[in-house]
């Protein structure tokens, strides 16, 4: 996979070696389902019913190829991840320039649901990956009612899996009563006039987009779409114009996993988006997107398992973006370039 004309890639497998790429994820799904650490969000009550073994992960290639183990076809909800794509659908109905007088693109180094920068500086919200840009983005979403932006906005998810989309109704009443930080957020944005007098509407659009239901596999076929410039690789269909993708893919790289993003990005070297519900996206621009769900969440809100399954993941098959094809001279990081050599 990835760069090396000489390595096999993921989306160059032919059909007898396929079964090869099923027994690695098998493996890697063996090796870290014995984890135990982590904890299930709370904050949310309801998303504290899930089953700490939930744990799922799914491949899909650009040429619609699909691999997958666990529990890949549990739902959950999407959280944090629809952050990605409803960014897509402001940039598409408002462009860069506008947008970016909302919403910044810098990362923050803080929590997710942090509130201590919007009283700084620019009035701001930091980027679109953290709750207080994500609320900001979400009240831009156009529409007539609050019916019909909800509506809209299933629609688009719809065009990224291939099917249509539903809310979990209890754990949108969930968030909806408890979300008493994302509130002040709206509010205190209301007061620099970085979100117009709608501020419930808004509340309520991005409480119902985190709590679209998805498996692991749409996960991934979505995640597949961002890396195929727009086009759901399953359904051969446009879900967000190719130009835009360089604009999300950007920050999910800088801020798609909150304070963990310097990190990850060194590790792993890959856009990525995490949620609260234990899902983590990753995209192989041009080659596949990557997907894993197990609940129990790391101090940051990420993912134990997800991020396991990505290092080691990009490891294996040298994905980090900025991999290069020789070895280091130092002894301490002359890492092998052969898979069987690189696992920890
Ligand atoms: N719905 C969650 C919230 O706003 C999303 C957070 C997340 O997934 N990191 O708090």
């Amino acid at each position: 996979m990835g760069k090396k004309k000489d390595r096999k890639t993921l989306e160059n497998v032919s059909e007898s070696e396929m079964p090869a790429i099923q027994a690695i994820l098998q493996e890697l799904y063996l090796k870290y389902q014995p984890l135990s650490e982590g904890k299930l969000a709370s904050y949310i009550p309801e998303l504290a019913k899930a089953n700490p073994d939930w744990f799922g992960i799914c491949i899909a290639t650009v040429d619609g190829q699909i691999y997958e183990v666990g529990n890949s076809d549990q739902l959950f909800t999407i959280q944090s991840i629809s952050k990605v794509f409803v960014y897509g659908m402001a940039l598409e109905e408002h462009g860069r320039e506008a947008l970016l007088t909302k919403v910044g693109v810098e990362p923050t180094g803080d929590p997710f649901d942090s509130i201590i920068r919007l009283d700084d500086y620019s009035k701001r919200p930091e980027n679109p990956m953290v709750n207080a840009g994500a609320i900001a983005t979400t009240s831009l979403i156009k529409g007539n009612n609050p019916t019909d932006r909800l509506n809209y906005l299933l629609d688009m998810f719809r065009h990224y899996t291939g099917h249509d989309m539903f809310i979990d109704m209890s754990v949108f009443v969930s968030e909806r009563t408890t979300g008493h930080r994302n509130r002040a957020m709206a509010h205190l944005m209301r007061h620099f006039g970085m979100i117009d007098e709608k501020i419930d509407d808004a509340l309520d659009l991005y409480f119902q987009q985190c709590s679209v239901m998805v498996n692991c596999h749409d996960l991934a076929v979505m995640a597949a779409t961002l890396a195929n410039r727009g086009v759901n690789p399953c359904t051969g269909k446009r879900a967000v114009a190719a130009c835009y993708i360089r604009d999300i893919l950007s920050v999910m790289y800088t801020c798609g996993m909150y304070n963990f993003a310097g990190e990850w990005a060194y590790k792993v070297g890959l856009p990525a988006k995490s949620g609260v519900s234990g899902g983590i996206i990753a995209i192989v621009p041009n080659q596949l997107g990557i997907a894993v769900f197990s609940p129990p969440l790391d101090s940051r809100g990420n993912s134990v398992r997800g991020i396991k399954v990505c290092e080691d993941l990009s490891r294996r098959f040298e994905l980090h973006m900025f991999d290069s094809p020789t070895a280091c001279e130092h002894p301490s990081d002359r890492l092998s370039p052969h898979p069987q050599h690189l696992d920890t």
